[in-house]
């Protein structure tokens, strides 16, 4: 499923701005409402937002005020604004943004149905309504996917992904890799209310808001102790204040229907949105008036309540996870992307805190919280699992997510080495994305000499530090920086490592816990054994980039999926999910993101307990065949490609994020 051609329906609040995001994206696109004043104030919202983004751009002196202007005209030259649905015949891919009504979002869905090709995605941009009973008003189910921005969608860099009972992976995983060419963070869930961030967050607030009532307190207190405590970027009522009462009202009331009193709706809220104070969205006062709070209450909050908001947190995390709804890492993914806990700024999303606090430590204070507030801290069962394995966060080197604990002694700078018995991991510790660099490849060679030379060790299992990346590739920069010959020669002595894990007697395992793509999927295939996380993807991308895989891509995916799913993977480009992977016997197998590291472990413990010898011996012979031959094509091929104008084009339109335009030279 490839998109040539977008559409969006309603050109209200989110529509506009999500017309704009797909333009930016050089994707045409049509934008319809029911009314010209509607589409016009969509297509202006469009400008506004695409000018103050090239403004900035300008500012820096990053783009001159012409280019600016050209680029301006050129995104919005992509939308076309419409009343009828006239230009939607050949439109591959479709959000619905209408009103949050399942009478309306039902009969905008008959009517997509009918007017675009059968192979199009009707998406939905729906924030509580069922997915299936949207696709239930089509004949193509399969292909209803929720595709949920977040306010504003110019700005905010997540997408949910979300899955109806009806919605087929294909379908999940196109609308993904379509999120990614707008360039936004795509998640998937399932359909539950709330889907994943807005359950969390309404989860946690509430706790607040529920304090702030029955207890006086002070909203403006509640804020800033909760940004004091870098629990948030910004505290509930102002945050309310900034996403509309209205807004933020409605999904409390939803969610408090769906699941209880779990779910509190503050109730000072509801008078105000009785009472016409929206809040700053729509330009008038809600919680503060001119930064004075508007509802009573002076008391102080303890840190121990403004604690329980990141408890809540948990509790709702580890229940998605429990009920299957969404992966560990897109969990925390979608807190990061869609609620603004950054961990460079020390706001950490629910998994990644509890592992830096323990969760043993974490566990006692719910336990705590449940004997003062009720039943809604009881703590999650994969909580008291996880503790009860003695896996109690960080310092333990294992919690929701594994950690490295490298052997005492010298280590390199990207690949940390540790030692558990007869099994060395080797730990990927390149950040942000766990690059493939040249020192990446030296580091690698290095622990892989240290390992063989220890003489104990039987099996090597490759892990990433980075909870969020195993890797995303090669480091085209520091690649492009080298001049011809030590490119070649670091080239060859990449292939002889890659070649060595493939042949050796000791066994190789790759732990891909997230995105593999070029040279991290090729390196994950260059292992004897893929065990991939839920949320693992894998793919080729180098052809985007007028480049084509240079460590063993166009040699070792055929030999794991047939050449004709090889030769797909690598002309297209696109990423396939870890479901994918393993049908395609590109993984060997899926775990849940948060048992990924005992699993991996435990197949390479296995097989560190095989006879070295026959160990070699079966991956000697096993690998017998041209694939020696088939390197050095390969690396003939990518020096051409490498070098070529094309590439030059590719890789620089990667880093300035806009379209490549090819000359085939
Ligand atoms: P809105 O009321 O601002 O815009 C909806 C637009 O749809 C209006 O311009 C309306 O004229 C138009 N419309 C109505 N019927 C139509 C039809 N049959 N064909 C074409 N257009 C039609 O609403 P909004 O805030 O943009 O929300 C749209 C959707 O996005 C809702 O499902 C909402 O839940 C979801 N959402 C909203 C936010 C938010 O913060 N506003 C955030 C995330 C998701």
């Amino acid at each position: 499923m490839f998109v040539f051609k977008a559409a969006v329906v309603g050109a209200g609040t989110m529509g506009g701005e999500i017309a704009q995001v797909i333009a930016a994206a050089d994707v045409p696109v049509v934008l319809k409402d029911i009314k010209q004043e509607f589409v016009d104030a969509g297509l202006e919202k469009a400008r506004e937002v695409t000018k103050s983004q090239f403004d900035k751009l300008v500012a820096k002196e990053k783009i001159t005020q012409e280019q600016a202007d050209a680029r301006l005209e050129e995104v919005m030259g992509q939308i076309t604004g419409t009343l009828d649905y006239s230009e939607f015949g050949d439109v591959d891919f479709v959000v619905e943004a209408a009103p949050e009504k399942m009478e309306i979002k039902q009969a905008v869905f008959a009517e997509l149905d009918a007017v675009t090709p059968g192979h199009a995605i009707l998406a939905s941009n729906t924030s509580s309504l069922s997915i299936t009973e949207m696709g239930d008003a089509t004949l193509r189910r399969d292909k209803v996917v929720g595709f949920h921005f977040f306010f504003p969608a110019s700005v905010m860099p997540l997408l949910e992904i979300v899955e109806g009972e009806e919605t087929s992976g294909e379908t999940v995983q196109a609308a993904s890799n379509f999120a990614q060419t707008i360039r936004k963070q795509p998640i998937t869930c399932a359909e539950v209310p709330g889907f994943v961030v807005n359950r969390i967050l309404n989860s946690a607030v509430g706790e607040l808001w529920r304090a702030q009532e029955e207890q006086g307190l002070s909203i403006q207190k509640i804020d800033a102790k909760v940004a004091e405590k870098q629990l948030a970027p910004m505290g509930p009522f102002f945050l309310t204040d900034m996403l509309g009462l209205d807004t933020v009202l409605h999904v409390a009331e939803h969610l408090n229907e769906s699941y209880g009193d779990s779910f509190y709706v503050h109730q000072g809220m509801k008078r105000l949105v009785a009472d016409g104070h929206f809040g700053a969205k729509s330009g008038g006062d809600g919680f503060y008036k001119d930064g004075e709070p508007q509802l009573e209450g002076d008391g102080e909050p303890s840190d121990e309540l403004i604690e329980t908001f990141s408890l809540k947190a948990l509790v709702e995390a580890c229940l998605l996870l429990e009920e299957g709804v969404a992966s560990a890492r897109d969990i925390d993914l979608g807190m990061m992307a869609g609620a603004g806990l950054d961990p460079r700024r020390g706001l950490f999303p629910p998994f990644m805190k509890a592992d830096l606090e323990g969760l043993d430590v974490v566990l006692e204070k719910l336990e705590r919280a449940k004997d003062e507030y009720g039943e809604r801290f009881e703590p999650p069962r994969v909580l008291r699992r996880l503790v009860a394995q003695g896996r109690v966060g960080q310092k333990f080197g294992q919690g929701f997510y594994p950690y490295p604990q490298p052997d005492e002694g010298d280590q390199t700078d990207t690949v940390k080495l540790e030692t558990r018995g007869d099994v060395a991991i080797a730990w990927l510790a390149n950040p942000p994305m766990n690059a493939i660099s040249p020192q990446v490849i030296k580091d690698l060679g290095t622990a892989w000499e240290r390992l063989k030379s220890a003489g104990e060790v039987r099996a090597m299992l490759i892990a990433s530090s980075i909870p969020v990346v195993f890797s995303a590739g090669a480091d085209i920069k520091a690649f492009g920086q080298m001049d011809e010959a030590s490119g070649a020669e670091l080239i060859h002595t990449g292939h002889s490592l890659l070649r060595e894990f493939g042949s050796d007697g000791i066994a190789t395992v790759a732990a891909v816990n997230a995105l593999a793509f070029g040279g991290g999927c090729e390196l994950a295939m260059a292992c004897d054994f893929r065990i991939a996380a839920e949320s693992a993807t894998f793919g080729q991308p180098e052809v985007k980039l007028g480049i084509i895989p240079g460590f063993g891509g166009t040699q070792r995916l055929p030999r794991l999926v047939g050449p004709e799913k090889a030769l797909e993977m690598n002309l297209i480009g696109d990423a396939v999910s870890s479901e994918e992977a393993e049908a395609y016997g590109l993984a060997n197998r899926v775990v849940p993101d948060h048992e990924l590291f005992d699993a991996a472990f435990s197949w390479a413990r296995r097989l560190a307990g095989q006879a070295p010898l026959a160990v070699e011996q079966i991956k000697t012979v096993s690998n017998k065949g041209d694939l020696d031959e088939g390197i050095e094509a390969e690396k003939e091929a990518f020096a051409k490609a490498f070098l070529s104008e094309d590439a030059k084009e590719g890789i620089s339109a990667f880093l300035g994020k806009r379209t490549a335009k090819w000359r085939g030279k």
